[in-house]
C-alpha cells in the first residue's frame, strides 16, 4: 500500500510516501516559500542518499503538488498520483471533529467552516487538498485533524468562562492543537510500558517551536494547554502562551496598537524570541553560556510554565504513569528535561542522569525509585498520519 502524506502550511508544503507493506519511506520533501518571488524546493528518494535542492518562484500550492507529482514519476517511484492507494492530509482546525475522515463535499465544507478560526492553515490545508484531488480523483482522500485527539475533552475543561451563546453562536471554546502528535507519543509510550493505552494515564509535552501539553487518561485526552488557537498554553518560540487578556486593552490605549498588531506581537513577536531575541533554543544555551541574562530567562519562564501546567495535570489526572517528552526540544533538549523533571521531586519523580543525556531516541530517564516513568518518545507525525489514513481505507474496505 503506497500512501502520501500532505502536510500543506500557508506557504509551503511538506510530503512524504510511505510504502506501508515495507514500512519504509519512498519518498520526502518540503518545499517553502510558495508565493514569494524565489521559493525552495528539497526533495529526496530511497534512490538517492542526497536530496535534491532548486531555487524556483513557485505560484501556488497547486503548482507545488505538480512539482512533487512530476518528481515522483521522473524518479520512477510512481507513474502518476492516482496510481496512489490513500492520500492523507494534515489538517489543523477540524472542530469538534473525533474521527479521521474522508475527504468529501461535506467534510470540505466543514473544514472551510472552521478556517476562520485557523486562517493560517486550514485554507493552506484545502488549496493542498483541491490540487491532489484534481490529479488523482479516484484515490482515496482522508483529513487527519491536529484537533481531534483532544475532543474528549469534558466540556467544563473545553468551556472558557465567557457569555455561553459566544459559545452556541461563534462556537468559542478550547480545541487543542498537535493531537497527532501527543496521540501518537501515547501510543508508543503505551508499547514500551507494555501495557494497552486505555489503561495508561499519561502527561505528554510536545515542545518545540510551537509548544503543548496534554493530560492523558485511561488512553483519552482530559485537557491541553492549546485552546481555540494554538497561541494558548506554554510559552513558545514565538508565542507568548498565557497572558491576562487586559494586558491587550492597555496596548490598546497606551499605545493605539490594532487588532493586527496584536495579533502579530502575540504570535510572532512574544514567546522565547520576545524575551531573548532568540527563539532557537540552541542559541538560547549558547548565549546562557556566555553570560546573557535574558537568555537565562527565557530558559527559566519556559521550564516554570511546563512544570506548572505538570502540576496542574497531576491534579487533574490523580495517577501519572510517565512523562512523555517529544519534539524538538523535549527530544533533544537534556537541559529542559533535566530542569523540569528535576524540581519534580513532590511527585516522586527521580532522573537517571546518564539516561537523560540521550538525544533524539526512544528512552527511559526515570530513576530506579522514580515513582513515575520519564520517557523521551520521537515524534513523526507523518507517519502516523500514514497509519491513520491507512487504517480508515482499510477499515472501510472492510465494510463493504
Ligand atoms: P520543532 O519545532 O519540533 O522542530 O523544534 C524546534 C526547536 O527544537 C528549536 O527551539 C530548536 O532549537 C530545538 N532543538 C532542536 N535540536 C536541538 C538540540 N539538539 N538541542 C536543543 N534544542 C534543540
Amino acid at each position: 500500500m503506497k500512501i502520501l502524506v500532505i502536510n500543506s502550511g500557508s506557504s509551503s508544503i511538506k510530503f512524504q510516501l510511505f510504502s506501508m507493506k515495507e514500512n519504509k519511506i519512498m519518498a520526502f520533501g518540503l518545499i517553502e516559500q510558495i508565493g514569494e518571488p524565489t521559493g525552495k524546493i528539497k526533495m529526496g528518494s530511497f534512490h538517492h542518499e542526497e536530496p535534491i535542492t532548486k531555487m524556483l518562484h513557485i505560484k501556488n500550492h497547486e503548482q507545488g503538488i505538480e512539482i512533487i507529482s512530476s518528481f515522483l514519476i521522473d524518479e520512477k517511484i510512481i507513474k502518476g498520483l492516482d496510481e496512489l492507494d490513500g492520500i492523507g492530509h494534515r489538517m489543523v482546525h477540524g472542530g469538534t471533529m473525533r474521527e479521521t475522515e474522508f475527504l468529501n463535499d461535506k467534510i470540505i465544507k466543514a473544514i472551510e467552516n472552521f478556517s476562520s478560526l485557523a486562517p493560517l492553515h486550514n485554507p493552506p490545508g484545502l488549496a493542498g487538498v483541491k490540487a491532489t484531488m484534481s490529479k488523482a480523483p479516484h484515490v482515496p482522500q482522508v483529513a487527519v485533524f491536529d484537533t481531534a485527539f483532544h475532543q474528549t475533552m469534558p466540556q467544563y475543561a473545553y468551556m472558557y468562562a465567557l457569555p455561553y451563546e459566544l459559545y452556541e453562536r461563534l462556537h468559542i471554546r478550547r480545541y487543542g492543537f498537535h493531537g497527532t502528535s501527543h496521540h501518537f507519543v501515547a501510543t508508543q509510550a503505551a508499547k514500551e510500558l507494555k501495557k494497552p493505552l486505555q489503561k495508561c494515564n499519561f502527561i505528554t509535552l510536545h515542545l518545540g517551536n510551537g509548544a503543548s501539553i496534554a493530560a492523558i487518561k485511561n488512553g483519552k485526552c482530559v485537557d491541553t494547554s492549546m485552546g481555540l488557537s494554538p497561541l494558548e498554553g506554554l510559552i513558545m518560540g514565538t508565542r507568548s502562551g498565557d497572558i491576562d487578556p487586559a494586558i491587550l486593552f492597555y496596548l490598546e490605549r497606551e499605545e493605539g496598537l490594532d487588532i493586527k498588531e496584536l495579533d502579530t506581537l502575540l504570535n510572532k513577536k512574544s514567546g522565547l524570541k520576545g524575551i531573548c531575541g532568540t527563539n532557537d533554543l540552541r542559541e538560547i544555551k549558547a548565549k546562557i553560556k556566555d553570560g546573557d541574562e535574558k537568555a537565562k530567562l527565557a530558559f527559566d519562564m519556559f521550564c516554570y510554565r511546563i512544570k506548572k501546567y505538570i502540576g496542574a495535570y497531576f491534579a487533574v489526572l490523580g495517577r501519572v504513569d510517565a512523562l512523555v517528552f517529544t519534539g524538538g526540544i523535549g527530544e533533544n533538549a537534556v537541559s529542559v528535561r533535566r530542569k523540569i523533571c528535576g524540581e519534580l521531586k513532590i511527585f516522586g519523580i527521580g532522573i537517571n542522569k546518564k539516561q537523560s543525556e540521550k538525544r533524539g531516541v526512544l528512552v527511559h530517564f526515570e530513576s530506579k525509585k522514580s515513582a513515575v516513568k520519564l520517557l523521551v518518545v520521537p515524534t513523526n507525525e507523518e507517519l502516523a498520519i500514514a497509519k491513520q489514513t491507512q487504517h480508515l481505507i482499510q477499515k472501510t474496505a472492510k465494510r463493504s
